[in-house]
C-alpha cells in the first residue's frame, strides 16, 4: 500500500483523487495539495461522500521548491502526481529529485511568457533522475498519454513498421454555454491559437493556426465532424520512438461557434500573453479572460454527449499494408455520475491514476525520464478497460 501526493486541485486533479480513492489496494494514502486549500477540502469532502475514504489536504505553492520539499518530506509519498499547470513541472521535478520521490505529470513544461511547449526542458532531467534511481513519467493523460500507449500497442501487436499516424480528438459534447473551454482556459487557448505543425519525411512542417481541416466520420453515432490540424506535444516523442514513421499529425474538432468566439477574442487582443498597463496595473489579457470564463469544473453537470479520441494508423505487417483505428468513447454524463466531472477531465484523470498505478506496482519503473510509449503498453491497456476508459480496435482494410 503506497502513498501518493497529488498536486493541483483543478478539474483533472479532482478526477485523479476520485479514481485513486477507488483503488485502495494500490493507493493506500492520498494527499491533495494545491495553492488554494479550500478547493482541496471540497474535493476531499466529495470523495468521502462517494467512496468513504479520507483524503489529506494541504496548501502549497508548487512554484516554491523549498515549500514543496517541506511538504513532500512531511507526508513521505512514494509518488508525486502533478496535475497543476505546465508552468510548475520543472519546480516539482526539482523537489522530487531533492526528496528522492518518483514523478508523474500529464502535460509538458511550458514557460509562462512564451506559448511554446517542448520536451527539451524535461528530457534534460534524464541523467539526474537516472543517477538518483528515480522514475519520471511524462504526459500520462489522454493526449498525450493514452494516444502514446495506443501507438505503442499498435507497434507491439499489429505492425512491423508504422508509416502514418493521425491522432484524432473529438469532443462531441455540448455544455450549452456561449463560450467555455473544457480544461484550463489559458492552457487551452494558448494551444489552439498556436501554429500547427506535423511531421513528414524526417522534418516538421508548420501551418498557420487552424488553417488545415478534414472531415472524419466518428463511430458510435457521433458521425462526421470537421477536424483541424494542430501541433500537440505527443508528436515530439512519438516521431522518435515509432519505428518507420513517415508522417504524424494531430487533429481536433471545434464547433463553428467556438471558433467564431475565439477569432473575436484574438482580434481584440484578449488572448495576448504579454502584460499590458491598465489603470496603473499590469494585466495579462489571457489571464483576465480566464477569470471571466466559466470554470471548467462548473461544466460537469451541464455537459451532454460524448468524446472520441483515437489513433488512425497505417503501416506494414508481414509485408502487407494495413490500416488500424483504435479509440475510446467517453460519455460526459456517465463521467459526471461517477466522479462529478465532465469527460475531458475524466479522460485525463483516469490515465494519470493508471500511470501512477503502473509505477507504484513496479510494472513501469525504470530510472530516468520517460514518455508513455517507452513502457510495455499491455498492462496499461488492460487497466483502461477496467477503470472506465474501454477501447475499441478495428482494421479498416
Ligand atoms: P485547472 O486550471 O482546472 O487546475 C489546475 C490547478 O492547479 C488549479 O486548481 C490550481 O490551483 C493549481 N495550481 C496552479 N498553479 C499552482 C501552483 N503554483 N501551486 C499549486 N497549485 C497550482 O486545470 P486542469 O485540471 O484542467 O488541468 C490540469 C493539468 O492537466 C494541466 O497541466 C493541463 O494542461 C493538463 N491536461 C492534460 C490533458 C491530457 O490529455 N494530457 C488534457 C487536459 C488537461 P488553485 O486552484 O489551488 O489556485
Amino acid at each position: 500500500m503506497k502513498k501518493v501526493l497529488i498536486i493541483g486541485a483543478g478539474g483533472v486533479g479532482s478526477v485523479v483523487v476520485h479514481k485513486c480513492a477507488q483503488v485502495p489496494e494500490v493507493y493506500g494514502e492520498i494527499m491533495l495539495a494545491s495553492r488554494t486549500k479550500s478547493r482541496c477540502d471540497a474535493i476531499a469532502a466529495q470523495v468521502k461522500e462517494l467512496t468513504g475514504r479520507e483524503i489529506k489536504t494541504a496548501a502549497v505553492d508548487a512554484d516554491n521548491v523549498p515549500e514543496l520539499v517541506q511538504l513532500i518530506k512531511s507526508f513521505g509519498p512514494d509518488l508525486v502526481l502533478n496535475v497543476a499547470l505546465p508552468y510548475q513541472d520543472l519546480h516539482i521535478m526539482d523537489a522530487c529529485l531533492e526528496t528522492g520521490v518518483d514523478y508523474l505529470d500529464t502535460a509538458n513544461y511550458e514557460p509562462l511568457d512564451e506559448a511554446k511547449f517542448e520536451y527539451k526542458w524535461q528530457w534534460a532531467y534524464q541523467e539526474r533522475f537516472k543517477e538518483k534511481g528515480l522514475t519520471a513519467l511524462l504526459g500520462s493523460g489522454f493526449d498525450p498519454g493514452v494516444t502514446n500507449v495506443f501507438s505503442a500497442y499498435a507497434m507491439k501487436h499489429h505492425f512491423d513498421e508504422i508509416h502514418q499516424l493521425d491522432i484524432i480528438d473529438c469532443n462531441a459534447g455540448d455544455h450549452g454555454q456561449p463560450f467555455a473551454t473544457n480544461f484550463n482556459p489559458e492552457i487551452n487557448i494558448r494551444e489552439v491559437t498556436a501554429k500547427g505543425r506535423y511531421w513528414e519525411r524526417g522534418e516538421w512542417v508548420e501551418t498557420d493556426p487552424l488553417s488545415w481541416s478534414m472531415n472524419f466520420d466518428f463511430p458510435d453515432g457521433i458521425g462526421k465532424k470537421k477536424c483541424f490540424l494542430m501541433y500537440h506535444e505527443e508528436l515530439e516523442s512519438l516521431v522518435q520512438n515509432l519505428k518507420g514513421i513517415k508522417r504524424a499529425r494531430f487533429w481536433m474538432t471545434f464547433s463553428d461557434n467556438y471558433l467564431n468566439h475565439l477569432k473575436v477574442l484574438e482580434n481584440i487582443g484578449m488572448t495576448r500573453i504579454d502584460e499590458v498597463d491598465f489603470q496603473g496595473q499590469k494585466v495579462v489579457p489571457i489571464q483576465f479572460l480566464k477569470a471571466l470564463l466559466p470554470d471548467p469544473a462548473s461544466l460537469g453537470p451541464l455537459t451532454k454527449g460524448k468524446t472520441c479520441i483515437g489513433c488512425l494508423i497505417k503501416g506494414v505487417k508481414d509485408g502487407r499494408e494495413r490500416t488500424y483505428y483504435v479509440y475510446n468513447i467517453c460519455d460526459h454524463e456517465e463521467a459526471y455520475a461517477e466522479v462529478r466531472s465532465q469527460a475531458i477531465s475524466y479522460t485525463t484523470g483516469v490515465p494519470a491514476m493508471i500511470g501512477g498505478m503502473m509505477m507504484l506496482t513496479g510494472q513501469w519503473k525504470k530510472p530516468g525520464v520517460w514518455n508513455m510509449e517507452q513502457f510495455d503498453p499491455d498492462p496499461f491497456m488492460a487497466a483502461l478497460n477496467k477503470h472506465g476508459l474501454p477501447w475499441v480496435e478495428t482494421f479498416l482494410d
